[in-house]
Parts: C-alpha cells; structure tokens; sequence
C-alpha cells in the first residue's frame, strides 16, 4: 500500500461530478487500501476517489464515536439520504468543518443532523449505514466530493469570502496543486 498525493483545490478532478465505479477488480482494491492509508497519514476522518485524482463514486471514511464504536470502511457507488438542514446559524465550534483539499483551514457550515448511506463495499456486498452528528457530518461532506462539491463551496457569504481569499493567499484555486502526508507540512 501507498499514501498517494492528495489533490489541493483547484484541480479539475475535484470540481467535476465522479463516474460510477463498474469494474471491481485486485486495482480498486489497491485503491482503496492506499486511499484508507493516506486518510490514515493525514489524518482524516474521511477521503473521496476525486481527491486523490481519481474521478469516481467511491470514498472511505474512518472516525470513532464518542461509544468507541469504530465505522470504518469504503462506501462505493454510495446514495446518500438526509434530514432537512438546520436552520440559524453554524456554530464557530461544534460546525467547524475541514477538508484534506483545503489543508489548514477550518470554516463552521450547518449539516443536516441525520443521513443515511447506502453503498456496497469491495467485494460488491450492499451496506447500510444509519448516521448522526459527526458521522452523518462526514458522510455528507465526502459524498459532496463525488457531485464536485466542496465544504467551502456551501458556506455562508462572508465565510465563502474568508475561505475564497485564504485559498488565493496559499496560491490555490488553480489546477497542479497537491500535498503528500508524512511528506509535506500540511494538515487539515
Ligand atoms: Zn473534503
């Protein structure tokens, strides 16, 4: 296994919607274990095909809850339900979002307090997921990556703004970007 480059955005491949994944074969399984060891690396709780270059519905995720409960695993070809989004205002704290494609930075966004996912894993087998709070948190922000989306792309105006002007300061927002875990001194 490998840790692969994580794409910075700017890159093509993160701001186009993913393709199915139709072939299941020993390369999406090399895949997938090197995608689970660079979320590792990072770290992460969560990384999509389309941040590490490549443009298909598949992420994994990795977060423990406040139980000990472990969820840990690749959602392939995931759909996504959600509960109606919260309205107010996102709390600078307990909202406070980060993506591995926008290394270093953190911006509150309100999330819908319920999902489920429904995927299948590697060998092909559908899954079932019931989530809440954090977790119901990342499976949202990772299948946004698979329609092109990313958090700072749903924040409010001012904060998009704030987020707008660090990714230009850091000479992002453009194509040929990336960041190597354990190599570069990055982090999200
Ligand atoms: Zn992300």
């Amino acid at each position: 296994m490998a840790v692969l480059p994580i794409r910075i955005t700017g890159e093509p491949v993160l701001h186009a919607p993913a393709e199915p994944v139709t072939v299941f074969d020993a390369e999406l399984e090399q895949l997938v274990g090197d995608m689970l060891e660079t979320m590792d690396a990072a770290p992460g709780v969560g990384l999509a095909g389309p941040q590490v270059g490549v443009g298909k519905r598949l992420f994994v995720f990795g977060w423990t809850d406040e139980e000990g409960t472990e969820w840990r695993g690749e959602a392939i070809n995931p759909e996504l339900w959600i509960s109606p989004a919260p309205t107010g205002w996102a709390d600078e704290d307990e909202d406070a979002e980060g993506c591995l494609s926008v290394p270093g930075e953190r911006f509150e966004l309100l999330r819908s307090q319920k999902a489920i996912l429904r995927a299948v894993d590697l060998q092909q087998r559908p899954f079932e997921i019931e989530a809440e709070g954090w977790l119901a948190r990342i499976f949202q922000h990772e299948y946004d990556h698979l329609d092109g989306v990313l958090y700072v792309d749903r924040l409010e105006t001012g904060l998009r703004k704030t987020a707008e002007k660090a990714i230009k300061k850091a000479r992002w927002g453009v194509p040929g970007h990336s960041w190597l875990p354990g190599e570069d001194d990055l982090e999200a």
